[in-house]
């Protein structure tokens, strides 16, 4: 029998508001939502941001094994949490059904996430009311400090320190523990005690990525987030295994979160930076933690071949160079084969000669390797990279 693996996907990473901007396209635009799928076939969706929509687009009941559906943990009202619910299409289907989790909010009292799911959806900000959304839903409220099962898994939430009130959550599940801690500021001792039993020694520690510590000491400070470095120190003082950055600011460009994993890598042995389409096995045979990054982000795609020569570094850190023919490019990307293992996330610089109007012409472009995958051809991988420029 197979090991029991958990699966997280990242639908959604960036913080407070969605970005369209093509200096952002790497790590993903779409504001918080993550799913995991358990071991026994349940699944948990991890916020309700503009990444639910993806997520409802691909989205079939779970089912077969233990599955107990679909659970929903919100873990505050902020818009950035819950402005993807009224595009999250299985919502309008009637044999569908969902359990919704949140607290209640000192502001709205008893049903506060039925009544913020009514209030997004109330005349005159969207067109159609709650009375279409016609999948079953049911609301429990949690509260910080709670722990409840839901099939195999148990969940446990702490309060984090953000302004209204925020929930973090612990998913226990047979293949591995996920600690979600997005949205929180350091600096309130009971919390940052809360942040750090949400955290102690779990597999993935998602936490707010969203300023950098120089930001969240003088011109953020007490807007409700937290830093690269606030998330080594949480994760080395809970026996975090991998760290998650999270959360990333709408005015950080892929180059400024390059730059806060490079620091967050020179503290910790194991961090990532969250990113859209990023897939994160727990429990599978082989490496602990393995994480799949996003391929190129489709469109404009051409079967054509063009000879290349790729420079760029191995998982080593060495410098390489490789002749080799790209055969899946778009206008942001390409799938490159190489015989060469290059690191994830490092810069790959591909000359190619491409025809143009005066024959030949030497096209060079600089991108950044988002994929590594086997390639049918032995001894070489296939890599995905999103071209900058
Ligand atoms: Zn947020
Ligand atoms: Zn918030």
């Amino acid at each position: 029998m197979a090991a029991p693996t958990t699966k997280l996907n990242f639908w959604g990473v960036r913080g407070s508001t969605p970005t369209v901007d093509p200096a952002t396209w790497r790590y993903g635009g779409n504001t918080p939502c993550l799913e995991l799928e358990a071991p026994d076939g349940t699944q948990f969706i991890l916020d309700c941001g503009t990444g639910l929509r993806m997520l409802g687009n691909r989205w079939t009941a779970p089912s077969g094994g233990e599955s107990q559906g679909t659970h929903i943990l919100i873990t505050h009202y902020h818009w950035d949490h819950i402005q993807g619910v009224p595009f999250f299409a299985p919502l309008y289907i009637e044999k569908n059904e969902f359990q919704f989790y949140s607290f209640r909010s000192e502001f709205l009292g008893a049903d506060s996430l039925k009544q913020v799911f009514e209030a997004q959806m109330a005349v005159p900000y969207f067109p159609v009311d709650m009375s279409v959304m016609n999948a079953k839903r049911k609301f429990q409220e949690v509260d910080g400090g709670e722990s409840f099962k839901i099939g195999e898994n148990k969940i446990s939430t702490r309060w984090l320190n953000h302004p209204h009130g925020c929930l973090g959550f612990r998913i226990e599940t047979t293949a591995g523990t996920v600690a979600y801690a997005t949205d929180n500021e350091p600096g309130n001792e009971k919390l940052d005690e809360s942040l750090r039993e949400l955290a102690a020694g779990a597999d993935i520690f998602i936490n707010d990525a969203q300023f950098s510590p120089e930001q969240l000491v003088s011109t953020r400070k007490g807007w409700g987030h937290s830093s690269w470095l606030e998330g080594v120190k949480t994760a080395r003082q809970a026996g975090a295994k991998t760290l998650v950055l999270f959360h990333h600011d709408p005015d950080s460009a892929d180059r400024t979160v390059d730059s806060i994993l490079r620091q967050a890598r020179d503290e910790f042995d194991s961090v990532f930076a969250a990113s859209e389409g990023m897939v994160i096995t727990l429990g599978a045979p082989g490496e602990p933690v393995q994480a799949h990054m996003p391929g190129t982000r489709t469109a404009l795609r051409r079967e054509v071949q063009f000879q290349a020569e790729v420079c760029g570094l191995t998982e080593g850190g060495k410098e390489f160079m490789e002749e080799t023919v790209v055969c899946d490019l778009s206008l942001q990307g390409a799938m490159i084969t190489l015989k060469h293992l290059p690191q994830l996330q490092s810069e790959l610089q591909v000359t190619m000669e491409a025809p143009g109007t005066n024959g030949e012409k030497r096209v060079q472009l600089k991108g950044y390797v988002v994929r590594v995958d086997d390639a049918a051809e032995k001894g070489h991988v296939a890599v995905g990279v999103v071209f900058t420029n």
